[in-house]
């Protein structure tokens, strides 16, 4: 049976999510629009306001009789989110987000080839530092990993950082004291589009968001939740076989797709085609698109986000993974398929991470 805490939550969230999607309105329009009563409304606006997640603007200026009504909005500013992304090979990024998804600090980090226990030491200060550093109240930490991480904050394997079973997670809330999600990176930047992204059909409710950074892995979301499977693992591309004659892969197997796709194997070719970096960056789109047909087939999704930065941003790379995905889809699915950057750019794995923390805390998605 729902207990009162449980009606408050779920009334919290459900203004909160209105306000995030349509916002500024008055507490008559988030009544109707919620089919709460007046008298619930201004109860929870109250509630929210003490917590300084929603703040009164000005009056509505919109025609009609009767005096004008005061706005309320979700309060960008009255609580921030402390994110870290340790997506990319070299560094790792630390970031204060506002409640709008914006990044208002961010900072890097040499990660100098740290793994295991050294590389969570580094995590624990980018926080400590950060925190010190905020302007307004934490509403939490959110932390975008790669690998897989299950639903309790523990990154069940991050082969790159060298991670098997560590509890970020509870690790970072009991040392700050505030609450923590830790996601895959992948998942964060299809949590950034799904929560701040807009595109000319609305809020995408089907995407498949792909990032490549050390490895390649995709974040899925379907029907407007994060789909991530029976062990988490969803999307996890990274050792699908593309080249089966291609090189040996850590996994024991040949050619998988990041064994031709990630950031610093593109950066090294890029080098070393010196003048040729076209056909370097076809030849790694085409993998990429290989990967991905059947995945955007089964599923019937068609717009492709492309997440991380150097070559992966670029416009060659991302025509020629298209290319291949529509060369092996039905003509019905090539033709709406779109392949598109992040909304966000290098901001979106910081941001996801953010909007982590808005959906667990909040009910904001
Ligand atoms: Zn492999």
């Amino acid at each position: 049976m729902a207990t009162p805490e449980d009606i408050r939550r779920a009334n919290r969230g459900l203004l909160l999510r209105t306000l995030h999607r349509d916002g500024p309105l008055s507490r008559a329009d988030l009544a109707k629009v919620t089919g709460l009563t007046r008298a619930s409304v201004s109860a929870v606006v109250r509630d929210l306001m003490d917590d300084a997640v929603v703040e009164e603007l000005g009056l509505s200026t919109a025609g009609g009789v009767g005096k004008p009504a005061t706005l309320v909005d979700v309060a960008a500013d009255g609580r921030h989110v402390l994110c870290v992304d340790l997506s990319e090979p070299a560094r790792f990024v630390g970031a204060i987000v506002n409640l709008a998804g914006k990044v208002v600090v961010r900072r890097t980090y040499d990660r100098k080839s740290r793994t295991g226990t050294s590389a969570v030491t580094l995590v624990r200060r980018i926080c400590r530092e950060l925190v010190a550093d905020a302007e307004r109240p934490l509403l939490g930490i959110g932390v975008a990993s790669p690998g897989i991480v299950d639903a309790r904050g523990v990154v069940v394997t991050a082969a790159h950082l060298g991670w098997t079973g560590v509890p970020l997670g509870a690790d970072l809330a009991s040392t700050f004291g505030v609450p923590v999600a830790v996601i895959n990176d992948a998942n964060a930047a299809a949590l950034a589009e799904l929560t701040f992204g807009q595109t000319d059909g609305g809020v995408p409710s089907n995407l498949i968001c792909v990032r490549v950074d050390e490895g390649v892995g995709a974040g899925l979301v379907l029907d407007g939740r994060l789909f991530t499977g029976s062990t988490y693992a969803a999307g996890e591309i990274g050792h699908v076989v593309v080249a089966p004659d291609g090189a040996p892969c850590a996994c024991g197997k040949r050619g998988c797709l990041e064994t031709e796709v990630s950031e610093p194997l593109l950066a090294g070719r890029l080098e070393a085609a010196a003048g040729d970096g076209a056909a370097v960056l076809e030849r790694a789109g085409q993998h990429l698109g290989t990967a991905l047909a059947t995945v955007v087939s089964a599923l019937d999704v068609a717009d492709v986000v492309l997440s991380g930065s150097g070559s992966v941003a670029t416009e060659t790379f991302r025509a020629a993974a298209a290319a291949a995905i529509a060369a092996r889809t039905m003509p019905v699915l090539a033709e709406r398929l779109v392949v598109r950057p992040s909304t966000f750019g290098f901001d979106d794995v910081v941001v996801g991470a953010a909007a982590r923390i808005l959906d667990q805390e909040l009910g904001i998605r």
